[in-house]
């Protein structure tokens, strides 16, 4: 409903005569989603939630004209003893810390002026000018950033193995926006949000590695996300921000789109690449890794869009900056999608080491319905669960891999105490066994069999002895498949056996 109440704002500041002096702009997502849709008045930053067409008059001529907040619409949490609190003040806000989200809700994307005024393109010109591509790289390195698609790959060492021959072989720079998982939409919200920093970091990247060519694979279910970032290259092109000579140097780099057609598979890295490339999305064994032979044979270094989210202020506030936030092995902040049975559902970035705890009860505001928690599933269909009794656990890389769950892209998805546990393992794997590229008997076949034996216990069909036969072929289709989508299938079930077996126990002796 946001487009509606845009014009109606638009048309209640024309007929008040506010035209020249209030401007209305449309901005990507604060990151409140349960609260949406969300208006926020500057210079004051009044935060207006769940905002309705017909609330809009009354905003214009209490607000704007007298200078009064209609208090009964901001949201209650800014709202104490009738003063108004900042945003960054409460429960929602005030344990996030925005980097990859910093200019979301905040500038219009559609606008390369105004993030060039929240400093956009200043670390581009910075690394251009003063640092040499080996500097780029040491400083990634040194600030500890990692892969925030999923397995956490230190970013700095793949810009590393794909520096070598720098001017003379032809080399590839590309964006996985490829997000699939259930439950996130972390990536959208960048793309959506701020598009410029994705194409700022793409060319830093460029530069450190000596490629010419990028390539942002999107999915085309995103056509908000795929618009903004057209109108952001064509805007980065006008201002010779791509293409010749960048910044007066002889550095030449230009980005295209290119649009998934929503296979899951494809936010696989030799798969998105073999789609780029024309073909049939499929896997292909590594090595050769893409830093060697990726697209079109080329050395070629592949990131997620969070991941790249992240550059412009590293290069921008060094090293140090960033590596003092976060845990030891996990530095900076992670962005997640909170979902399920909480309050607040939305986008909330946290710096790594920060509790399950802390994120659901203070930032998610608890589960509804005084209902207890049970559970959180971290990483989509390639994670696992987080029982209530590790909600203490400092969520970082390592600590999640030890709890036998995993980062993955940061769909954070909630439980109450009336979820069944064995349901949401089928559910995750009824979605892996859709989205198999077939290509491997594993996963193909292992991944089947799996759901089957799964339908069985909830069918009422299941024996004692189903639990042992799903743990082996759970095992055996993570050791065997081929790509990380079958090798992580199993991680659901995996999970929820390891700490909620008496659910599925309780399925077989009840038979229900
Ligand atoms: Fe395809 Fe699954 Fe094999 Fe990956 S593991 S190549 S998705 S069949």
């Amino acid at each position: 409903g946001s487009a509606k109440i845009m014009e109606a704002f638009e048309r209640e500041i024309a007929l008040n005569g506010l035209d020249k002096e209030v401007k209305v702009i449309h901005t990507g997502c604060f990151g409140l989603c349960a609260l949406g849709p969300i208006v926020v008045v500057y210079p004051e930053g009044c935060f207006y939630s769940r905002v309705r067409e017909e609330d809009v008059g009354e905003i214009v001529r209490e607000h704007l004209l007298k200078g009064r907040p209609v208090t009964r619409l901001l949201y209650d949490e800014t709202v104490e003893n009738n003063e108004i609190k900042s945003l960054s003040e409460t429960n929602f806000y005030k344990k996030q810390h925005r980097v990859a989200l910093r200019n979301c809700g905040v500038i219009n994307p559609e606008n390369i002026d105004e993030y060039i005024a929240f400093d956009g393109y200043q670390a581009l010109g910075k690394a251009l000018t003063t640092m040499t591509p080996d500097e780029v790289i040491q400083t990634i390195l040194d600030s500890g950033l990692r892969g925030r698609g999923g397995a956490g790959f230190p970013t700095g060492l793949k810009w590393k193995f794909a520096s070598g021959n720098r001017g003379s072989v032809q080399k590839y720079v590309c964006c996985n926006a490829d997000e699939g998982d259930p439950g996130a939409f972390m990536d959208r919200s960048v793309l959506e949000g701020d598009p410029h920093v994705v194409l700022e970091a793409m060319s830093i990247a460029a530069y450190a590695i000596g490629a010419t060519q990028g390539y942002i694979y999107i999915r085309a279910e995103y056509p908000i996300a795929v618009e903004r970032l057209r109108i952001a290259i064509d805007q980065a092109r006008e201002y010779g921000l791509l293409g010749k000579n960048i910044f007066g140097t002889d550095f030449c780099f230009d980005i295209d789109l290119k649009l998934g057609a929503g296979a899951f598979v494809c936010g696989e890295e030799t798969a998105l690449m073999t789609s780029i490339e024309g073909k049939r999305g499929e896997p292909r064994p590594r090595p050769p890794f893409p830093a060697v032979k990726g697209l079109f044979a080329s050395p070629t270094i592949l990131n997620n869009v969070e991941t790249y989210a992240n550059v412009p202020q590293i290069i921008l506030n060094g090293a140090e900056w960033f590596s003092s936030m976060g845990t030891e092995k996990s530095k900076g902040t992670k962005v997640f999608a909170l979902g399920g049975k909480i309050h607040n559902t939305g986008l909330v970035e946290v710096p790594m080491g920060t509790t399950l705890r802390e994120i659901v009860e203070e930032i998610g505001g608890g589960i509804p319905n005084g209902k207890k928690f049970k559970a959180a599933q971290t990483g989509g269909p390639s994670g696992g669960c987080i029982p209530a009794s590790l909600i203490d656990t400092p969520i970082d890389y390592d600590n999640l891999l030890a709890i036998g769950t995993m980062m993955g892209s940061g769909g954070l998805i909630v439980m109450d105490e009336d979820t069944c546990m064995v349901d949401i393992a089928k559910f995750f794997l009824e979605f892996t066994v859709d989205e198999s590229c077939g290509k491997c008997a594993p996963c193909r076949i292992g991944t089947r069999r799996l759901l089957e034996l799964l339908e069985k216990i909830t069918d009422g069909r299941g024996e004692m002895e189903d639990l042992d036969k799903i743990e082996e072929l759970a095992q055996f289709i993570k050791e065997n498949a081929l790509c990380g989508l079958g090798q992580t299938a199993p991680n659901p079930v995996l999970s929820t056996l390891r700490y909620f077996r008496d659910e599925y126990i309780a399925h077989i002796k009840d038979k229900r």
